[in-house]
This record gives C-alpha cells, sequence and structure tokens, in this order.
C-alpha cells in the first residue's frame, strides 16, 4: 500500500489529489489529440482554447474583468521583482516598498538597482514578526506605485486588511497566497505570483494588470521585458509553460469545483487554527514566530525549546509521513506550509503530532 505523505514542503508544493490523478489519466493523450500537452504546439487550437480559458479562470474567480489582462510569464517572481521598476518607474520618480520580510527586501534591492525608492515602512528591527499598522506607514510624495508582499512565506506573517495607498497604484507579490482567501483584487494595479504553492508546478508566474496602469509603462526596454508585449500576444508572444499552464487550469477547475475563494478561506483558517491551537496551548514548548494579529494562514513558523529538540522534531515527523517542515535557514525552528491543497486530514496529523510530540519532550 501506498506510504500516507503529507506534504508541508513551502513550494513546490502540495498539489490536489484530484488534479494530480487528472493530470495522469490525460497525460498521454491531451484533449483527445493522441499526444501530450507537452508536446503539442502552442499555436494549436487544442492548447490556444485551453490558454485563452485559464485566463478566463483566473480572473473570474477575482472577480476581474476586461480592464485587466492576466499574463503567464516565466522566470519566477523573482524575476517580477526587477520587471515591476523596470516597466514603472521612471527617472524622477519613486516607488514606494512596505518590507515585511525576506521576499520584499529582495524586491526593494532589485528596484533599488534600477530607480529610487522609498522605504514606506519596515519591520525589519522585530525580525519581521509583525506587518506596520497603518500609523507606521510613510508614502513619499508622489509615488509611481507601491509594493507590499502579501504574505510573508519565511516569516509567517500575512496582511489581513491591505493598507489603504489612496490613489497610488498598489502592487503586490502574492506568490504565496494568492486564491487562498477573497480580496478585492480590483485595489490592486497589478498582482504577480510564481505558480509553485497555490497555482500549480513551477514554471509559471501570473502577472495581472490593470490596463489602465499598464498604458503608463515605459516603452525603452527590451521588447521581452514589456508588460505590454505580452499583454498584446495573450502571453503567446513566445513559447509558454504549457505543462504548467495545463495543471494550473486543473487546479483552478478544482478551486471552483471545491467553492471557490469563499470555500479555500474556511478551510485554510480550519487548517491553520488546529496549529495555532497546538502551539496556544503548549505552555511555551512551541513558540510561533508571527504575532497574533499577523499570524499567516499559509506558513506556520514556530520553534522548540531548543535546536536539539527541532532537529527530533523534523527527523520523527518525517518518520511518521509529516515531511517538508523544517524552516526556512534564516529564520530556523519549523514551518508548516499549510497552501490551500493541503488537506484538513494532514493538518490534523500534523496537530495530532505536535501534541503527541510535546507530551513526549517535555
Ligand atoms: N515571493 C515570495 C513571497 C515567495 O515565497 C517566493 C518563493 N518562495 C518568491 C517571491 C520567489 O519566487 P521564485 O522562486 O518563483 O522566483
Amino acid at each position: 500500500m501506498e506510504k500516507k505523505i503529507y506534504n508541508f514542503y513551502p513550494g513546490p508544493a502540495t498539489l490536489p489529489r484530484p488534479v494530480l490523478e487528472k493530470v495522469r489519466n490525460e497525460f498521454l493523450n491531451f484533449n483527445n489529440t493522441g499526444i501530450s500537452v507537452s508536446e503539442i504546439s502552442h499555436r494549436s487550437k487544442e492548447y490556444e482554447s485551453l490558454h485563452l480559458a485559464t485566463e478566463s479562470r483566473l480572473k473570474k474567480l477575482l472577480g476581474l474583468g476586461d480592464d485587466y489582462k492576466c499574463l503567464f510569464l516565466q522566470g519566477g517572481a523573482s524575476t517580477q521583482f526587477a520587471l515591476l521598476p523596470m516597466n514603472f518607474l521612471p527617472p524622477g520618480r519613486t516607488a514606494d516598498y512596505l518590507i515585511t520580510g525576506s521576499w520584499s527586501q529582495k524586491a526593494v534591492k532589485e528596484a533599488s538597482r534600477l530607480g529610487d525608492v522609498h522605504i514606506a515602512a519596515s519591520t525589519e528591527k522585530e525580525n519581521f514578526k509583525r506587518l506596520p499598522t497603518a500609523g507606521e506607514i510613510n508614502f513619499s510624495s508622489n509615488p509611481a506605485y507601491v509594493h507590499l508582499t502579501s504574505n510573508n512565506t519565511i516569516m509567517g506573517t500575512q496582511w489581513h486588511d491591505f493598507p489603504d495607498c489612496g490613489d497610488i497604484p498598489l502592487t503586490a507579490d502574492m506568490s504565496s497566497d494568492i486564491l487562498s482567501r477573497p480580496f478585492n483584487a480590483r485595489k490592486f494595479s497589478l498582482i504577480y505570483a510564481g505558480a509553485q504553492k497555490n497555482l500549480g508546478p513551477a514554471g509559471v508566474t501570473i502577472v495581472l494588470i490593470n490596463r489602465a496602469f499598464m498604458e503608463k509603462a515605459h516603452e525603452d526596454l527590451p521588447v521581452i521585458l514589456r508588460y505590454k508585449t505580452h499583454a498584446q500576444k495573450d502571453s503567446l508572444y513566445n513559447t509558454p509553460p504549457v505543462f504548467s499552464i495545463y495543471v494550473m487550469s486543473l487546479v483552478l477547475e478544482w478551486i471552483e469545483d471545491t467553492g471557490g475563494l469563499l470555500a479555500m478561506e474556511q478551510k485554510n483558517r480550519e487548517k491553520a487554527g488546529l496549529i495555532y491551537a497546538e502551539i496556544d496551548e503548549s505552555g511555551k514548548f512551541y513558540r510561533g514566530h508571527a504575532e497574533k494579529e499577523s499570524r499567516s494562514l499559509m506558513n506556520i513558523t514556530f520553534r522548540l525549546p531548543n535546536p536539539e529538540l527541532e532537529t527530533k522534531f523534523v527527523r520523527e515527523a518525517t518518520e511518521n509521513g509529516l515531511i517538508g517542515l523544517k524552516g526556512h535557514r534564516s529564520v530556523g525552528g519549523l514551518r508548516a506550509s499549510l497552501y490551500n491543497a493541503m488537506t484538513l486530514e494532514g493538518s490534523r496529523a500534523l496537530a495530532s503530532f505536535m501534541r503527541e510530540f510535546r507530551a513526549r519532550n517535555s
């Protein structure tokens, strides 16, 4: 019998089982073509209809209409750290960054190589254990855009109410919580996310972009680096990552069939609630990194009383089929990633392992 594995890796991450089964069943014969999706021309009508339907599906789930374009790009979210300022930070303007963890630090580092940036807020002094309050955010006088990271994968914190930026175009890296809950996507001029946590396999990065905002982009860039190029060609300017887009389309279908973003949020709250309850009820055995109001529903970061116990926890958890729990090297400790595809059963299994481990070791 197949050993039951619960996969808590931060990304690439667990995918919905029904999606994996469908991929397996369809792999040798995509859409009755007699060949696999990885072998078909991206200009074929069979692929093109999948491609366009995937864009519509994603926009529909996010409540976005024709005034937004959804792009399927490559290079990961890290490439977006550079493309955003290249396209939207002109000389003489400033871009404002909210620094809430390692990924926003990487984003601002890249932007500052390309133009003037302003740190509108940072919680680095507190080791990013919380998000800035509204009163701590100071925008510059006329920024070209504001950038935030909606979920801090490494720190285990998440914005629950996005800041009010008035008329300033708001942009976000949503790599680790896109489609995990309903939110007002129309508040954002641009959203990007690597697929490998909540959307599908690595290889495709989605960029949702407001068309009016796109008109403000620089023209003096290499063609391939302009958002407009990809928008004008429906992300078929060059060969897209067809397999990743195909799997993403199945993940989107699975989200729709499961009840959409509201159902995702309810399930994510329940799953995360089980783990946070173990932390809170453990006395000081498990210590969460994030402050309660800033806690992420996607990545739960915590420490044990000493590094030896942390190593033991990871080893024994792995032996019990609970894998991928080691925290990021920059923070240490443990991290449980509970993206959309993690089941309630998986979260229960982790919670009960935590309880049992504490009883044996405290
Ligand atoms: N932003 C966030 C919030 C992330 O979690 C990650 C990856 N873990 C990245 C950016 C970088 O993504 P990629 O590896 O796709 O460039």
